[in-house]
């Protein structure tokens, strides 16, 4: 039986936050902001088994605060954090033992993510092979040089944010991983849609996400965040 995976990326260290504590464990609307991606995976019908990446010291504590009294039951496993976000991913797709099926990955400070967003995803990883949620930029995007000069604008109707989850047939996924960690220079991977892109000849398809699953990166995110997983409580 080809099951469905969702690994959860709680393994940053949040250096844009400026806080002592990571981000994905800071508080928000009564629960750490990891918690509200758990639970979105959790509820969602279409996932079978989460795996969890955090540094491994957080394991213990994630472990009694949040996914035992929030009953996280489809937790498959913890998987260490590595250096790098694609790390960590690699040590979440480690933990899978299944050679078929499809995973989500996606980001644990994204704490606004809907059931919908993930079903909509695991629909289009099953009928193209790759996907990820995304929206179309809003705003006008230029490139710069390194002095802050515009050097070029690139036309907004082609352009769209990419968030998470992005999700993928297991082998394939496994495959742009492999090739990844052949590479000399791995610097410069922000998503893993990009090694698709990069190393197979499967298309990535954008799925609807939403304005609202926007990602915790700086202080001024987490009043926003706050705002939206309430609504989402109420929806
Ligand atoms: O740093 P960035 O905002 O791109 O991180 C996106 C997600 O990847 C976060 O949920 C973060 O916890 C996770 N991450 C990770 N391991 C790393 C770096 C980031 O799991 N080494």
């Amino acid at each position: 039986m080809s099951e469905t995976y969702a690994i959860v990326l709680a393994g940053g260290v949040g250096r844009r936050m400026r806080s002592a504590v990571p981000k994905q464990y800071l508080p928000l609307a009564g629960a750490p902001v990891i918690a509200w991606s758990l639970m979105a995976f959790q509820k969602s019908p279409e996932v079978d088994r989460i795996i969890l990446v955090t540094a491994e010291a957080d394991a213990v504590w994630v472990k009694s605060t949040i996914i035992d009294p929030m009953h996280i039951t489809k937790l498959l496993a913890f998987a260490p954090a590595g250096a790098e976000r694609a790390d960590s991913v690699q040590n979440g797709l480690n933990a899978i033992e299944d050679d078929d099926g499809i995973v989500l990955i996606h980001d644990g400070a994204r704490p606004a993510v809907t059931e919908e967003i993930i079903a909509r995803c695991c629909a289009d990883a099953k009928s193209y092979g790759a996907c990820a949620a995304a929206m179309p930029v809003k705003d006008t995007i230029k490139v710069a040089d390194p002095n802050g000069f515009v050097l070029s604008t690139p036309d907004r109707r082609t352009l769209w944010m990419m968030q998470t989850p992005q999700a993928f047939r297991l082998p394939l996924i496994r495959e742009a991983y492999r090739k990844y960690g052949q590479m000399a220079d791995r610097s410069g991977v922000t998503d893993d849609a990009m090694l698709v892109e990069r190393f197979t000849d499967v298309k990535v398809r954008l799925t609807k996400g939403s304005y609202s699953n926007i990602k915790i990166t700086t202080p001024e995110d987490l009043p926003q965040a706050e705002i939206l997983v309430d609504r989402k409580m109420l929806s």
